[in-house]
């Protein structure tokens, strides 16, 4: 019988066409510099656990308590990702289940709230998410929204604006979290706020829970009733999503999970999941957390001293927000002639965004994929003549005529690569 596994073809034999695809975005991911910032790089113990067996085999429920046979090692598994995930964040109670950061939010207000209730949350224009209440999100059609943003004078987030919304609305849950802000929460005014009006504090930190795991931004936990987090941003494990509640809480999260929303759990990433909550626990995740603030604060620095505005001045975070309107460009057209140059990030709204959502007028940019791949403040100033380099290029051509074969396109990108060689990206090599 072992004979005969052996002869089962590997993926490059059963699906040459396929499998030369994926061996091209590892190449592409090791050539460029990835400063999209909800993206990093999974290690290869992760990236081992993800393709497994495990995902051959359904455990609709919870361990101990399943619908289907065989669950001798699936349990344990399940148990274990849980024990990490409370251990690593101080939580009462842990569900590992969900399928990503959006199906986790939608749990939570499954649990929390009844269809038509009044929901408070960050407005996705300011830098919110869309399953905060954005009106063609299910959470912004099956509750009724209401919408914070920031201070138009610093761009900051206006707790005085949440009250007077909260105390206004009477929301049944307020939701504290953000995609695209770059200064810290204060997670202890959000739950004076909501407990002020009577409402449930859910804290989605799907940006930056590697960096509360690590201890350079405050934790929700102590605050809020339930907090939720995608598990492949900073906190660097497979695509997957976590709930962290109170005791009390704990049932109505779990059948909100499943069988409110989901059926059998994903148990590859499961115990992907439980890999990735190891490595969090071990010293080096808070030295890497440490290094990623840092290197948000010099990139930051080395922007705006080549003259990049930046939103809010700077960052305290993973994240920054670039306004390039002094520069005369649209978000649209930078991103992709950076990223023609081996420069990936996301084109973004700035608060307040004169220009479409489609083609706003800033660039997102973060630093987990680089400080995963041991980048440190000496080398953001590389980084940041990269940058600055390609938007030149962008600035000196017509949107409309630009191809990748403009003359700077090339020679920048040869660079970049070569920049690149120096520093292994984990899980490719
Ligand atoms: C990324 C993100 C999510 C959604 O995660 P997915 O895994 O893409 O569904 C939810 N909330 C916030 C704040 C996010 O940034």
């Amino acid at each position: 019988m072992a004979g005969q596994a052996n002869q089962e073809p590997d993926l490059k034999t059963a699906d040459p066409e396929l499998y030369s695809l994926i061996r091209k975005e590892d190449a592409r991911q090791k050539d460029s510099i990835r400063l999209i910032a909800s993206e990093n790089y999974a290690s290869r113990a992760v990236l081992e656990a993800t393709g497994t067996s495990l995902t051959n085999k359904y455990a609709e429920g919870y361990p101990g308590r399943r619908y289907y046979e065989g669950m001798d090692f699936v349990d344990p598994i399940e148990e274990l990702a849980i024990r990490r995930a409370k251990a690593l964040f101080g939580a009462d109670h842990a569900n590992v289940q969900p399928y990503s950061g959006s199906p986790a939010n939608l749990a939570a207000l499954l649990a929390l709230c009844e269809p038509g209730d009044t929901i408070l949350g960050m407005s996705l224009p300011a830098g919110g998410h869309l399953t905060h209440g954005w009106k063609i999100s299910a959470t912004g059609i099956y509750y009724h929204a209401v919408q914070y943003g920031v201070r138009e004078s610093d761009n900051l987030m206006d707790m005085d604006q949440v009250r007077s919304l909260a105390r206004e609305h009477r929301p049944k849950l307020i939701w504290a979290g953000h995609s695209a802000y770059p200064r810290t929460l204060d997670f202890a005014a959000f739950a004076e706020i909501a407990k002020e009006v009577g409402a449930y504090l859910a804290a989605d930190i799907a940006h930056i829970s590697g960096l509360v795991a690590g201890g350079v931004h405050p934790s929700p936990v102590p605050h809020a009733d339930v907090v939720t987090t995608t598990t492949h941003k900073t906190l660097r494990g497979p695509r997957g999503g976590l709930i962290l509640c109170r005791k009390k809480h704990r049932k109505a999260i779990n059948k909100a999970v499943f069988p409110g929303l989901q059926g059998g759990p994903h148990n590859h990433s499961t115990a992907a999941k439980a890999v990735a909550f190891h490595e969090a626990l071990q010293p080096e995740f808070k030295a890497y957390a440490r290094q990623i603030i840092a290197n948000a604060k010099a990139l930051a620095e080395q922007l705006t001293a080549r003259g990049l505005e930046l939103v809010t001045g700077g960052t305290d975070n993973h994240l920054m927000l670039v306004n390039l309107t002094n520069r005369g460009l649209g978000g649209r057209h930078a991103a992709k002639v950076l990223n023609d140059c081996g420069v990936e990030l996301n084109a973004n709204a700035i608060p307040f965004d004169p220009r479409k959502p489609f083609d706003p007028s800033g660039l997102r940019i973060g630093v987990p994929s680089i400080t995963s791949r041991g980048m440190t403040e000496a080398h953001m100033a590389d980084v940041a003549r990269f940058i600055d380099e390609g938007l030149q290029g962008a600035a000196r051509v017509d949107p409309e005529g630009y191809t990748a074969a403009a003359d700077f396109v090339a020679p920048l990108r040869a660079r970049v690569q070569e920049f690149c060689g120096a520093f292994p990206a984990p899980g490719i090599a």
